[in-house]
């Protein structure tokens, strides 16, 4: 009886299992079929200078309708890209587009605007990353100082020494460095500091936090700490609320990004949004 239940219960997971996977499987195909059709596309959020209250940049988005219409969150399928070796030719598109837009921006009169666009760790690690940078940099003619780059804090967990000199190459080119959701990972601050990064992005639950308690003594607040201790430029994530931007300022963080501001908009729809916010 009991040997019967046991094996029952073993192909019951099984089952879930394998469902998962062809599930995750079915994903992979359609999302491989529509980046060939070219049915992704990406939307554009605005970062905040807390001072002046203009846009000096945006952030890259990318965004996946599926045949049926859904809109499929990006921490859903960047996952599958990275598995599975799509974000590299992936990756590459969305650095492309994400500088063509920036090419259309300056011409259009936002000189210095800058584009922020998140790269995976998968994609960062190819020993081709760095040519491949350069070479879209060149072809649409935008300035490496206004291109910025977003990885996570986990890349300080990888071979340090790749990471340092793959960084200072990127560096000598002259495009900058922010990490993302920080505070969420591990790195210590001796690794942050021998990676030489330009910008922190305090992650989103720091932010959210600042509401129900005082900023004095927040997290966010020792991260702001540590960021001038550094010289890193800081930016906050996920900004909300008034509240919220109040004590960030209070704080003296820089720049900020949220929906309060904007929220991630098609190219189109952004550069009427900056001329509104310019003017
Ligand atoms: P992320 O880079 O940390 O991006 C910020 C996320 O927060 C975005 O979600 C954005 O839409 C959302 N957000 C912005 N303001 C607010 C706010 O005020 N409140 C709340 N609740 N959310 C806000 P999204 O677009 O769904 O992207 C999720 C993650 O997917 C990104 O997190 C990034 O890790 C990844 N991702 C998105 N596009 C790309 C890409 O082109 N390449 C790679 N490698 N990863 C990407
Ligand atoms: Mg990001
Ligand atoms: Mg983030
Ligand atoms: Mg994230």
């Amino acid at each position: 009886q009991g040997k019967r239940f046991g094996r029952g219960k073993a192909s019951y997971f099984s089952d879930a299992l394998s469902k998962a996977a062809h599930a995750r499987m079915r994903m992979l195909t359609d999302l491989r079929a529509a980046f060939s059709a070219e049915r992704l596309s990406l939307v554009f959020q605005p970062q905040i200078d807390l001072v002046s209250g203009r846009p000096v940049g945006a952030e890259a988005l990318l965004r996946w309708q599926s045949d049926d219409g859904h809109w499929i969150p990006p921490d859903q399928f960047i996952p599958l890209a990275e598995q599975s070796g799509l974000i590299v030719p992936l990756g590459e598109w969305v650095l492309r587009t994400a500088c063509q837009q920036l090419h259309r921006l300056t011409e259009l009169g936002y000189a210095g605007f800058r584009m922020a666009i998140n790269v995976s760790h998968a994609q960062f690690r190819e020993p081709g990353f760095v040519p491949m940078l350069e070479r879209v940099l060149a072809d649409c003619q935008v300035a490496a100082a206004q291109v910025e780059l977003e990885l996570t804090e986990s890349i300080a967990m990888e071979q340090i020494d790749a990471i340092t000199a793959k960084l200072a190459d990127i560096r000598r080119l002259g495009v900058a460095i922010a990490i993302d959701d920080f505070g969420t990972g591990y790195s210590s601050l001796n690794v942050l500091r021998q990676l030489r990064i330009d910008r922190l992005k305090i992650d989103r639950s720091f932010i959210e936090e600042l509401e129900r308690s005082n900023p004095t003594g927040s997290i966010a607040q020792i991260i702001l700490a540590l960021g001038h201790q550094c010289s890193l430029g800081m930016i906050a994530e996920g900004v909300e609320n008034e509240a919220q931007h109040r004590s960030l300022r209070e704080m003296g963080c820089q720049e900020a990004q949220g929906f309060l501001f904007a929220r991630p908009m098609p190219i189109e729809q952004l550069e009427v949004w900056m001329a509104a916010a310019i003017a």
